[in-house]
C-alpha cells in the first residue's frame, strides 16, 4: 500500500469521527423533554386549573341560589301564616320577598352561565389531554429512535478509534506529524483526493507532473494551491 493511501484512509476515518461526534452531540442535546411536550403538559395543567375554578364558581352560585330559596320560603310562610297582621309589616314582607326573588333570578342566570362555562372548560381539558397524548407518543418514539442511533454511533466511534490506532501505527511518525499539523491548519482536512486531475480540497487542477508524482504515492506531494497532501484515486 502506498504512503499516501494510509494517510488518505486516516483522513477518511478522522472525517467520519468528526461527523459521528457532531451527531452524538446533537443527540445528547435532543434527548430529554422537548419544548413541545412541556408546553402540551402546561396546557393540560392550565385547563385543569380553569375547570376547577369554573366548578367552584358554579358550586358557590348553586349554594347562593338554594340559600335565597330557603329565605324566600321562610318569608312566604310567615306572609301566609296569618300571624302578621300589621299592614305596614305585611307590605315590607311582601317587598322583601319580591326583592329576594329578583336577586335569585339574577343568580340563576349567573349559575346558568357558570354551567355553560364549566362545560366549555371540560371540553377544553379533554382537547388538551388529547393533544398531550399525541405529542407524548411522538416524543416517546423519537426518543427511542434517538437512543438507538446513539448506541449505534457509540459503537461506530469505538470501531473508528481502533481503525485509527492501527492506521497511525502503520504510518511513519513523521508523516503522522505532518498530517496532524496540516489538519489543524486546514479545518480538519489534511489529505485531498485528486479525481479526474482535480484537487478535491480546492477544486483546482494541480500541474500534471505533480499529479504524476503524487500517483506513485512514494513521497508526499502537496497541492500548489491549498497545500494539502495529494492522494490520486
Ligand atoms: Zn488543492
Amino acid at each position: 500500500m502506498s504512503r499516501t493511501q494510509h494517510l488518505y484512509e486516516l483522513q477518511q476515518v478522522d472525517t467520519e469521527i468528526e461527523n459521528v461526534s457532531r451527531r452524538l452531540e446533537e443527540i445528547a442535546a435532543s434527548l430529554g423533554e422537548s419544548a413541545e411536550l412541556k408546553q402540551s403538559r402546561k396546557m393540560v395543567t392550565d385547563a385543569e386549573a380553569h375547570l376547577a375554578q369554573c366548578r367552584a364558581q358554579m358550586q358557590d352560585l348553586d349554594l347562593e341560589v338554594s340559600g335565597l330559596s330557603q329565605k324566600i320560603e321562610a318569608n312566604e310562610r310567615r306572609l301566609y301564616s296569618g300571624r302578621v297582621t300589621n299592614p305596614k309589616e305585611l307590605a315590607n314582607l311582601q317587598e322583601e320577598v319580591a326583592s329576594l326573588k329578583r336577586w335569585r333570578e339574577k343568580k340563576e342566570e349567573d349559575l346558568l352561565e357558570a354551567m355553560v362555562a364549566t362545560e366549555e372548560a371540560e371540553a377544553g381539558l379533554s382537547d388538551a389531554q388529547a393533544i398531550l397524548a399525541q405529542v407524548s407518543e411522538t416524543w416517546r418514539t423519537s426518543q427511542s429512535d434517538l437512543a438507538d442511533e446513539q448506541a449505534r454511533l457509540q459503537t461506530r466511534l469505538e470501531e473508528l478509534a481502533e481503525q485509527r490506532a492501527s492506521l497511525v501505527a502503520a504510518i511513519g511518525p513523521e508523516d503522522v506529524a505532518t498530517y496532524e499539523r496540516l489538519r489543524q491548519r486546514k479545518a480538519g482536512r489534511a489529505v485531498a483526493a485528486v479525481k479526474d486531475g482535480i484537487c478535491q480540497g480546492c477544486r483546482m487542477s494541480p500541474p500534471t507532473s505533480q499529479v504524476h508524482h503524487a500517483r506513485s504515492g512514494k513521497e508526499l506531494v502537496f497541492c500548489n494551491n491549498c497545500g494539502r497532501i495529494l492522494h490520486v484515486i
